[in-house]
């Protein structure tokens, strides 16, 4: 089976062909320099991007691969309303013209099983952990398609934390990746409180300001990298805290990390720490497939046809689709 996969639900753009559950090629755009100059992505400015871009991309696939596609799948949620819709009207012209069918995907169950690019299937219940630019959640993976949330953020997305603290610092859209290469020249540590809250809810925005507020004392820009390390340190093992009582509570075989943030190495490791105390495995995506792609979309889509699962030409976008 060849799953065509698109993704657009923020500011990447991206088309890719899997057959038969492995990935054959993948091309993808990346808005960050646009959307630098305004601090955060332009839901206006994402659309335009996405239609300027869209069938450039999908020529560039045309030349790769020329088989005939079995089904077209593509994010419908959650995310920005009008770069999704761009994405699903594409999607689906592209379904009418091939004659073949369309399925929705969530953004955040691809994230999730973005694994399956690189891992055989996880062993069940799996914790799944998603750690992006909007979203933390904790999902109860017990089954081929059956996901329960069970724990997610009140307030701020850790990526969205890292985010804001980056652009105080001075530091572009988005900040993860240099604040992470920041601390690893720290020589100390600027200790962050903690999350201080029962059961699997999270709240991030504590942090957040705690971090502020310890950023403001700083007088020298020597002393960045001890606050980035401070920073992550915080974050990461308030959402490790979560994650061990999960494990404690039920019976978690592998733990599956997913999101733009689980390309850091600090989080990685944490959870590496996690899975090797209790004896877990763990399935953690090459950083280039924890960033939002389509690699991840075909996938899922794949995933979702071998369930019997398909949408027809009147699929709507859901921009505040829950997993
Ligand atoms: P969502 O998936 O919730 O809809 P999104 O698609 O915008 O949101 P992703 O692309 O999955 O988010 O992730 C982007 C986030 O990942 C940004 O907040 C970015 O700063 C963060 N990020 C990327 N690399 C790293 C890193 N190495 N360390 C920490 N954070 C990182
Ligand atoms: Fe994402």
């Amino acid at each position: 089976m060849i799953v065509l996969g698109i993704e657009t639900s923020c500011d990447d753009t991206g088309i890719a062909v899997v057959k038969d559950g492995s990935l054959i090629c993948e091309v993808r755009s990346t808005q960050e320099e646009v959307h630098k100059k305004f601090g955060g992505v332009v839901p206006e400015v994402a659309s335009r991007e996405h239609f300027k871009t869209l069938l450039p991309l999908y020529e560039i696939i045309k030349e790769k691969f020329s088989e005939k596609i079995d089904v077209v799948a593509v994010t419908v949620g959650p995310g920005l309303p009008g770069s999704l819709s761009l994405g699903l009207c594409f999607a689906k012209t592209i379904a009418l013209c091939e004659n073949v069918k369309i399925v929705g995907v969530n953004h955040l169950e691809a994230h999730l099983l973005a694994c399956l690019l690189e891992y055989r299937y996880p062993k069940f219940p799996t914790l799944g952990v998603i750690v992006s630019g909007g979203h933390t959640e904790i999902i109860l993976w017990s089954g081929w398609g059956v996901y329960e949330r069970i724990g997610w953020t009140v307030d701020d997305a850790i990526g969205e934390v890292i985010d804001k603290i980056g652009r105080e610092m001075g530091i572009s859209y988005p900040a993860g990746s240099e604040i992470e290469r920041l601390s690893q020249s720290a020589k100390g540590e600027i200790k962050i409180s903690r999350l201080k809250m029962e059961g699997y809810m999270m709240s991030f925005s504590g942090i957040k300001t705690a971090a502020l507020r310890e950023f403001r004392k700083i007088s020298s820009k020597e002393d960045y990298p001890s606050f980035a390390l401070g920073l992550q340190n915080s974050l990461f093992s308030s959402l490790s805290t979560k994650i061990e009582k999960v494990i404690e509570d039920y019976q978690i075989k592998e733990i599956v990390l997913g999101g733009g943030v689980a390309a850091n190495g600090i989080l990685r490791n944490k959870v590496e720490e996690i899975c090797k105390k209790y004896g877990l495995g763990m399935m953690v995506p090459s950083p280039k497939f924890c960033a939002d792609n389509a690699a991840m979309v075909a996938i899922c889509g794949y995933d979702k046809t071998l369930r019997g699962i398909s949408d027809d030409l009147s699929l709507d976008y859901r921009p505040d689709w829950k997993i």
